[in-house]
């Protein structure tokens, strides 16, 4: 498959204020730090990692919805980091985003259709007879009937909104969608329905996507490759069968550990009896230094704290990076 997406060196550093009226300090938050990251063009990139680790902010930066502190982010050949914003306009048809609050995403005040078709009359695209049969044709696509077009956002279900919300990111036609935590406010029985849906139309319209979840139970039926993130850093990033049978890193070996396991086979294997993961994620103000884990980690060594641990391969599509890896599995 080629490559739509690279981003290298991305990095997201915000400035925050704090102290008293006369001595403020200014110091940086590392929302995301020096990620390097490919996806490829029809694959499905799921991105976990516990909540505030920077995995929503770096969905954001891939699409420039926000501006990088620094690195870049080519897209369909095209580097989209310092585009203008003629440029950056024209980019963003190809790249959509589909938020985690379908509720809190859709304007109270819109109806249904005016929420769909507003992309195509903002990009200029079609005109207004033809953008409302774009519409009826998109409502069908995510399971809604046509009269849904007539009713607004308070009217529906979780998991009709979060069908709306698909319907407005997909109405451009792009080719390349963001799935922030799509499913994570929704009961878990409408969980799987939207899961099988952006599925089916992913083979239908031949979408890429980076599904953004906090644990990866969610993201495993879903995910062509899996990408792990602690505190701003991609730290394990494989095909989804390689990750999930042999997790290397042991973050990723503690967020497994922590996704219920049923199935008799698993039981065998072990997964279940792993320690879970204990302690809160450190803040982004002041990450450890070294490896970023280190403070949580039950494998940690003296190095770990003094040297922060190079991205190595570990098989065909495996990528991870602790020292554990540099001494006994690097290839
Ligand atoms: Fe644990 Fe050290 Fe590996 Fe970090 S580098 S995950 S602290 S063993």
């Amino acid at each position: 498959m080629p490559t739509l997406l690279q981003a290298i060196s991305l990095t997201k550093h915000y400035n925050v204020e704090s102290g008293g009226l006369f001595r403020r300090t200014r110091t940086a938050l590392h929302a995301v730090d020096g990620v390097d990251l490919t996806i490829k063009a029809g694959e499905t990139l799921g991105l976990v990692g516990e909540s505030g680790c920077g995995k929503s902010t770096l969905g954001r930066l891939l699409i420039r919805l926000i501006p990088a502190t620094g690195g870049q982010v080519t897209f369909d050949g095209q580097e989209i980091t310092r585009l203008g914003a003629k440029a950056l306009r024209a980019a963003r048809r190809s790249m959509q985003i589909v938020f985690q609050d379908p509720f809190g995403a859709l304007n109270p005040r819109m109806s249904v259709e005016d929420t769909i078709m507003e992309p195509l009359l903002i990009h200029g695209v079609v005109k207004a007879v033809a953008a409302r049969e774009a519409v009826t044709a998109m409502l069908d696509k995510v399971g809604l009937p046509a009269s849904a077009r007539y009713r607004f956002p308070h009217e529906f279900s979780g998991g009709q909104r979060q069908r709306i919300g698909i319907a407005r990111a997909l109405i451009l036609r792009p080719k390349f969608v963001v799935l922030d935590e799509p499913v994570s406010a929704l009961d878990v029985s409408v969980q799987a329905q939207i899961v099988n849906l952006l599925t089916d139309l992913q083979a239908e319209l031949g979408l890429t996507y980076l599904f953004i979840a906090h644990d990866l139970g969610v993201v495993k039926h879903i995910s062509t490759r899996v990408a792990v993130m602690y505190l701003g850093k991609v730290v394990e990033i494989a095909d989804k069968r390689p990750l999930y049978a042999r997790p290397l890193h042991p973050y990723t070996q503690a967020l497994l550990a922590s996704v219920p396991v049923t199935h008799p086979s698993q039981r065998k294997r072990g997964l279940a009896r792993k320690p879970p993961l204990t302690g809160d994620i450190p803040t982004a103000l002041a990450p450890p230094p070294g490896c970023r884990f280190h403070t949580r980690c039950p494998h940690v060594m003296p190095i770990c704290s003094a040297q922060e641990p190079a991205v190595r391969r570990s098989g065909p599509a495996h990528f991870v990076a602790c020292h554990l890896i540099t001494a006994d599995q690097d290839t």
